[in-house]
């Protein structure tokens, strides 16, 4: 297998993936979703809100901000030690919010969180909580723990993760008269007309979609879109909970015991 990074930052990355299949493919992609764990507020406690909110309505938006996960600190709770219900230092880290509408209206933002752990906090300070009219308040303790995708999508370390076949687009010149038809119809600008010559430029962005065939009248056709089944483009953005790389890597060594443990089982029989 050979993996080419074509583009990253700091919460996305796409790769091209060569000499694998849609089985590993989806694999990867499944136990990212459901299976790397991330921190994620569970459990809050209320101690005063007098704004608008529900108190439920308040602790489900709280369970849904992303938090900055330290997996190398925190065990999952029921990997803990401590088998409490309630965790401890190394399971639980807990959260305050203390905010209080003066004189005039204001917004409560995830920012204003107070974290018992620098290292576990919201991942933007911009995320919009809860709106105070003067006077009224929020006081509350959230509990933060490890989760996985697959009990909650707030334990989801990722927005986005998808893949698909690496396209290969033909265009025959002999047939091709530069009717232009087919650069009209391509949602991603992938055809462009360069001389006397069709060109086919940015090939990772194209869909699949067939809509630039279709579009042209020529018969036989003058392009044709195939793909090829051993190679993919693989992408994935974080909530920014982990780094794209983390999220991968913890993946990997998850599939990697899965089918250990499998192999294991096996000799066992
Ligand atoms: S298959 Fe769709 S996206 Fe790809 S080149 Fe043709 S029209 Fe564009
Ligand atoms: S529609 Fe067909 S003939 Fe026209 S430019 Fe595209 S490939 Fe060439
Ligand atoms: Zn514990």
């Amino acid at each position: 297998m050979k993996v080419q990074i074509l583009d990253k930052n700091d919460v996305s990355v796409r790769l091209l993936i060569e000499g694998s299949n849609a089985a590993f493919m989806n694999a990867l992609r499944r136990i990212i979703i459901s299976e790397v764990p991330t921190m994620a507020v569970d459990d809050v406690v209320i101690i005063e809100n007098s704004s608008a909110l529900q108190d439920e309505f308040l602790a489900h938006r709280i369970g849904l901000m992303p938090l900055k996960t330290d997996l190398d600190t925190y065990n999952l709770p029921e990997n803990c030690a401590c088998k409490s219900e309630f965790g401890c230092n190394l399971c639980r880290a807990s959260l305050i919010l203390d905010v209080e509408a003066e004189n005039h209206t204001i917004t409560t933002y995830s920012g204003d969180f107070k974290s018992e752990n620098p290292s576990i906090t919201p991942v933007s300070e911009k995320i919009p909580l809860a709106k105070l009219a003067p006077s009224q308040k929020i006081r509350l303790e959230a509990y933060a723990r490890l989760g996985k995708g697959k009990e909650h999508a707030r334990w989801q370390p990722v927005s986005m993760c998808a893949y698909k076949y690496m396209p290969i687009i033909t265009v025959n010149t002999k047939l091709c008269d530069l009717c232009g038809d087919c650069i009209k119809m391509c949602p991603r600008n992938i055809l462009v007309k360069k001389g006397e010559k069709l060109e086919v430029r940015n090939t990772t962005d194209c869909t699949i979609c067939q809509d630039c065939v279709d579009a042209c009248q020529k018969t036989p056709k003058a392009i044709e879109v195939k793909w090829d089944e051993n190679t993919f483009i693989f992408r994935l953005e974080s909530t920014g909970a982990l780094t794209p790389k983390r999220i991968v890597s913890e993946a990997l060594n998850i599939l990697d015991e899965k089918l250990t443990d499998l192999q294991s089982q096996l000799k066992g029989k």
